[in-house]
Parts: structure tokens; sequence; C-alpha cells
């Protein structure tokens, strides 16, 4: 039904966030047009606010804003599991406002959206050498294969870190343990959807969204 209007890819058949449901202007769906007549403009900036958007098994998916999520409401496609503080009020009614919503049917993503790449690495450890633990500009980074490929190592989100070429070099063709060098965490794959975005927003935003953000 509807519930697959947000999920279309883009040309490389990766999910976007506008793809997810990210309130974009100028890109709303007929769904967005008509949160239009039950809310005032006025209220504009209150329905920009991030909403965290969670899946039915309360698994982080995506940030969208706080008209997208009422839309998903309205059309029963989510719940709200968290409410905002503030209110927003339409002719006859009050609206409370989410924080945090779940759709109701789970959703699959699949695992080649979260795009494995020098980049994603890079950003999930944060520019970070995973064995020295300092952090370092793109420019100084490579990826360090945890098992080797001579090994047999992968080049999967599991067997790949962000190294400096220093750690890189004393590394070499062997694992951690035989070079004398520890992870600083298992590497493992982005479990968030739009993981650069949370990110960003995760230091300041909400206390609600927290119990949900670090399960
Ligand atoms: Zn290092």
């Amino acid at each position: 039904m509807g519930t697959n209007r947000h999920m279309s890819v883009d040309s490389r058949g990766r999910y976007t966030p506008e793809a997810m449901g990210e309130a974009a202007p100028g890109s709303e769906g007929p769904a967005g047009s008509r949160s239009h007549n039950l809310l005032s403009p006025r209220r504009a900036s209150l329905m920009q606010e991030p909403v965290l958007v969670l899946n039915a098994t309360y698994e982080p998916i995506n940030v969208t804003a706080v008209r997208r999520a009422m839309v998903l409401m309205l059309k029963g496609v989510a719940q709200a599991e968290e409410m905002h503080n503030s209110e927003v009020h339409s002719a006859a009614h009050a609206h409370k406002v989410p924080s945090v919503i779940r759709l109701l049917a789970y959703r699959h993503i699949p695992q080649q959206s979260r795009a494995l790449s020098r980049k994603n690495i890079l950003l999930r450890d944060r520019n970070t050498c995973q064995f020295c633990v300092r952090v370092f500009p793109s420019s100084e980074l490579t990826l360090d294969h945890v098992l080797p490929r001579s090994r047999g190592g992968r080049s999967s989100w599991e067997n790949l870190v962000a190294c400096c070429y220093r750690c890189n070099n004393s590394k070499g063709d062997r694992t951690p343990e035989e070079a004398g060098l520890k992870l600083a965490r298992r590497p493992r794959p982005f479990t968030l959807h739009t993981s650069r975005q949370l990110m960003r927003l995760i230091g300041h935003r909400d206390e609600r969204w927290r119990k949900y953000l670090f399960y």
C-alpha cells in the first residue's frame, strides 16, 4: 500500500533520506501536501523539528520532520512512541507533536542500502584509527583488513576499520593479536540508515531519543 511510497531508491539503487520520507521542501508527495490544510504555516518551524523514526522492531532507521511524521500517523502507517512538549493548533483541535514514531509494519532495509565504502567506514569510525585511537583527517587514514586478505579476510563492515598509515605499516600482513595491536572496538555494520544525519543530531537532541539510539 502507501508504505512503499517512501521506499523509492535513488539511481544507484540505494535509499536516500528523501526516498525514506525526509521532508524536503518542494519534494512532497500527495501525503505531504495534505498536511498543509491541517496546520497553519505559522507553525512551520515546529513542523520541521526532527522526529526519530523507528522500525516496527524499534530499530532506529531514519529521521524525518514533524510534519511528515504526523502524516504517517494520520495514515495509520506509524504511531507515536514519544511526544514533544509542544502542541500545534488547527482551527478546532490541539495536536500533540511526536518526537519519536514507530512504523506499525516492519520495513525491510536491504543490506546494500548501507553502502560499504571508504567514506562510510571512516564515518562509522569517526575518523579515528582503530588501533592507536587518534583522530586523523580522511587523507591520512586508510582502511585495514583486520583479518588480512591473504588469510581470507573479507572486505566487509565487520573486517574493515579506519587505520592510520603508521599503524597499518606496523600491522602489515598480520592479525591484530600477532602484531600486538588491539582494536578500539569491534567493527559493526551501520545499523542506522541515516547515521550521518543522526550523528549530527545526537549530541543536542531530545532526551526522548536516547533510549532508542543507545540500546
Ligand atoms: Zn594508528
